[in-house]
């Protein structure tokens, strides 16, 4: 094997890579790493396309981060909506039975929307996915203390499943590394096992029957810890940042049945999944989860301006609001929540959305899109291949028989992202699993583009491991 391919040149002084560097701290970011490249500014965007300060063209093939559903380029109308909004009512707030009527407009809207997944009651606005999920969390916890039971507060969440950084939705996320040295997870909070087939399958066992394993662990752990006490689990429809793993087939129709039986509740988290990324409204759809509770961010703004919303059923509403009444009020509120120039930023992509048939347009470019990510099955590297409506992932193994995996030291995910990177398009590893998830509005032609840009970088990446 040569030696790894090399990092970034320092940063040109001066430049804004170097200014970053400077004076800005990223997430999810080494940071000896940013003092010593620089960071990757960008100035500018259009359609899946975004260029950096030297006006070089990167296919962005994750949507930023799985958000950026229109692409980066100028979107008259949420321009005219936004500034409409800061013109009437540039903000109010929704303490003490307030609202902006934008608000009110957007939370009927979704409603709506969600019960093409399961009826959904009332929306609650937050300002990003981590602070819905936070905010589901206490919604529970309150629910079970207005139904007199306050010993059910324990939650599950599932091993490489994703719900955000702040201190409850970290403490769901079962990632090691969003919990090392952060003191997390918090207290009553459980990881179930990670359905990832391919993975963590027993040799000779069927995918239905690795689902029945799976459903069997989720009920051993209820038992080990006692069905009174478990409120919820909260679960991506697609595990997004884990590394893009679709559910085994029947996994969803056993996992329900546990949860059910013992009373519990299920969030699904559809940050990434939700508003069309698989193929259907809601991720919830696709794999026919009724949940009690929805989170949902990114493409609900088509990211282009941060809001959340929580969205609940009746029967959690009705025990919100008993309790609030009870106690004089639901004492949660953020001063952003439901954000009025947000709000009429979410409302007109949702009217994009609709008019534009994007949902269509995603139902007619994901064959192109799965076709392409198919075609990488027999490649040397390729381990798995996963994937439904617009997001995918191909797994890169040392071994194609055993499934046997890189060491890890090698980086050989990080480094195929960096030559990609060089090749003009963005994408995003986890570990050895390549992650894939343009925006909903690619042609046929940007797709092939962005998978043509990853063929000559998987090249040279066997290349380098030879
Ligand atoms: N839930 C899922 C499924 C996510 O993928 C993310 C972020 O990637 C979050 C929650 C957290 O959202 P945010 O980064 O907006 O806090």
């Amino acid at each position: 094997m040569s030696s790894q391919p090399s990092s970034q040149p320092g940063p040109k002084p001066n430049s804004f890579a170097a200014r970053d560097a400077a004076y800005h701290l990223h997430g999810y970011t080494n940071a000896l790493k940013t003092e010593k490249e620089g960071g990757f500014v960008v100035v500018r965007g259009d359609g899946p396309f975004v260029y950096d300060e030297n006006d070089k063209e990167y296919l962005d093939g994750l949507s930023g981060l799985w958000c950026a559903a229109l692409g980066f380029g100028k979107e008259q109308r949420i321009i005219d909506a936004a500034v409409r909004q800061m013109e009437n009512l540039p903000y109010y707030h929704t303490f003490s039975q307030k609202a902006p009527a934008v608000t009110v407009e957007l939370a009927e809207r979704l409603v709506e929307l969600a019960s093409l997944a399961a009826p959904m009651s009332k929306a609650y606005f937050c300002n990003s996915g981590s602070e819905a999920n936070d905010t589901a969390i206490k919604m529970i916890w309150y629910f079970n203390n207005a139904l007199g039971r306050p010993e059910k507060k324990k939650i599950i969440a599932r091993v490489k499943g994703y719900h955000g950084v702040t201190v409850g939705s970290g403490s769901l996320t079962g990632l090691p590394l969003v919990h090392k040295d952060f003191d997390l997870p918090i207290k009553n909070v459980f990881h179930t096992d990670c359905p990832h087939y391919y993975r963590f399958g027993k040799a000779g066992e069927s995918e239905e029957d690795f689902a029945t394993r799976m459903a069997e662990s989720l009920e051993a752990l209820i038992q080990r810890e006692g069905p009174d006490t478990i409120a919820a689990m909260f679960a991506e429809p697609v595990m997004g940042a884990g590394g893009v793993l679709t559910p085994p087939k029947t996994y969803w129709e056993k996992i329900q049945k546990v949860l059910k039986k013992h009373d519990i509740l299920l969030v699904a988290d559809e940050v990434i999944c939700g508003f069309m990324r698989t193929g259907n409204q809601w991720g919830s759809q696709t794999f026919g989860m009724k949940p009690d509770i929805m989170t949902m961010a990114k493409q609900l703004s088509a990211a282009q301006m941060p809001i959340a919303a929580v969205l609940i059923s009746q029967r959690v509403y009705e025990g919100l609001r008993d309790h609030s009444g009870k106690l004089g009020s639901w004492a949660h509120g953020i001063t952003y929540s439901g954000h009025p120039v947000a709000a009429a930023v979410a409302l007109e992509t949702q009217k994009i959305y609709a008019e534009r048939k994007i949902l269509d347009h995603v139902r007619a470019i994901s064959p192109v899109f799965l076709a392409e990510l198919k075609s990488f099955a027999d490649h040397p590297l390729v381990g798995e291949v996963r994937g439904v409506g617009l997001i995918g992932a191909l797994e890169l193994v040392k071994d194609k028989k055993t499934h046997e995996s890189f060491d890890a030291s090698l980086g050989v995910g990080p480094n195929l992202i960096r030559i990609a990177h060089d090749h003009g398009v963005i994408l995003r590893p986890v570990a050895d699993s390549i992650c894939f998830c343009p925006p909903l509005i690619c042609t046929e032609g940007q797709i092939r583009e962005m998978f043509k840009r990853f063929r000559a970088a998987l090249a040279e990446t066997q290349e380098w491991l030879k």
